[in-house]
């Protein structure tokens, strides 16, 4: 039997450690990025970067993608409009070869995952809404949470591919939509801690508490968590902001988890008091750095407000 052809599109934080760790597993992988520079970035490394999708499309038995928000996954598998020039009226929907199967990593919504799952179908292709956590480190090391929704005998023939990229993975039901509603729920976890830790630690600074004592002392309190860690160590402490996850794309999860309550009609008292917070802190342009630069937003908020 012939090696499977691996395809990856987006190699941008996550896609590029992603891609990369299938090819340290053995897999030919191919891939691509709208950004120029991502290709080359991957080249760097070692990867078989393609100048257009419908090279790596085409060529694919196993696709992954890693795509900012449910827009460019609507282009890509060919359910929404198509803007990039170079690529308009490639979709995977439209070039993958039937029996291919399609791994989407990209934080969307159940709904995006049903009607891409739903179009790929027609086509004899295989669908996995299969979103992943554990940030930029945890891509990198091969240790994310893979939280996958889609069919069962879809999931086992992907199951090698996933444990390139991941640790712990779930398959959570058959509806492809079912690891969105997960990721979601971890994510809006994600806005109240990161919110929590910015301004709890600017309420410490203002009494003028050493913050990274009092790291040492929260880390064996109930005032721990992992956001906590995370932002703190990797960011705060250093007093540097290049992400990570950015600000904006946290932004994106909490509005796909409003549609998500809204959908149902289910009321969250503080969910949109939190979304504000995180809208004018991406008007105020933190939307590029990491999201631990919440701490700087609620810091410069003293002096403007
Ligand atoms: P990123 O912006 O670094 O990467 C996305 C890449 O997709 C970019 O390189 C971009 O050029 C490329 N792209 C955009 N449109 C494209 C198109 N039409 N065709 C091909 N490539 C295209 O974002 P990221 O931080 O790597 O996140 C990717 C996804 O993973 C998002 O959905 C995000 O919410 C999710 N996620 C991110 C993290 C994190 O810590 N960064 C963690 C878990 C999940």
């Amino acid at each position: 039997m012939t090696e499977p052809v691996v395809g990856f599109i987006g190699l941008g934080k996550m896609g590029q450690p992603m891609a990369l760790n299938l090819m340290q597993k053995g897999y030919t992988v191919l891939g691509y990025d709208v950004v120029p520079a991502a290709r080359e970035a991957f080249r760097t490394k070692g990867g078989e970067a393609r100048g257009s999708m419908v090279e790596v499309i085409g060529s694919s038995d196993v696709l992954f993608t890693s795509l900012p928000s449910p827009k460019e996954v609507r282009e890509v598998y060919g359910t929404g409009e198509a803007s990039d020039g170079a690529s308009a009226g490639v979709s995977v929907a439209t070039h993958g070869k039937a029996g291919l199967i399609a791994i989407d990593t990209s934080t969307v919504s159940p709904e995006v995952n049903q009607e891409v799952a739903e179009a790929l179908s027609k086509r004899d292709i295989g669908y996995l809404g299969a979103p992943v956590s554990g940030g930029v480190e945890r891509a990198v090391d091969a240790t994310l949470t893979v939280m996958v929704g889609g069919e069962k005998t879809t999931y086992a023939r992907a199951l090698p591919f996933l444990q390139a990229i991941g640790e712990n993975i779930f398959h959570i039901g058959e509806h492809p939509g079912m690891g969105s509603v997960v990721k979601l729920t971890n994510n809006y976890f994600i806005g109240y801690y990161t919110l929590a830790v910015a301004e709890a630690l600017t309420l410490a600074g203002s009494v003028g508490m050493d913050l990274s004592q009092l790291f040492e002392i929260l880390k064996v309190s109930y005032g721990q968590s992992r956001i906590y860690e995370r932002n703190f160590k990797l960011f705060i402490e250093k007093d540097q902001y290049e992400p990570g996850f950015t600000t904006k794309l946290l932004l994106k999860d909490l509005n796909l988890a409003r549609d998500m309550a809204r959908e149902k009609g289910t009321t969250l008292p503080m969910m949109d008091t939190l979304l504000a917070m995180y809208e004018k802190a991406v008007q105020k342009g933190y939307g590029d750095l990491d999201m631990a630069a919440m701490y700087r937003f609620v810091q410069d908020q003293q002096k403007n407000d």
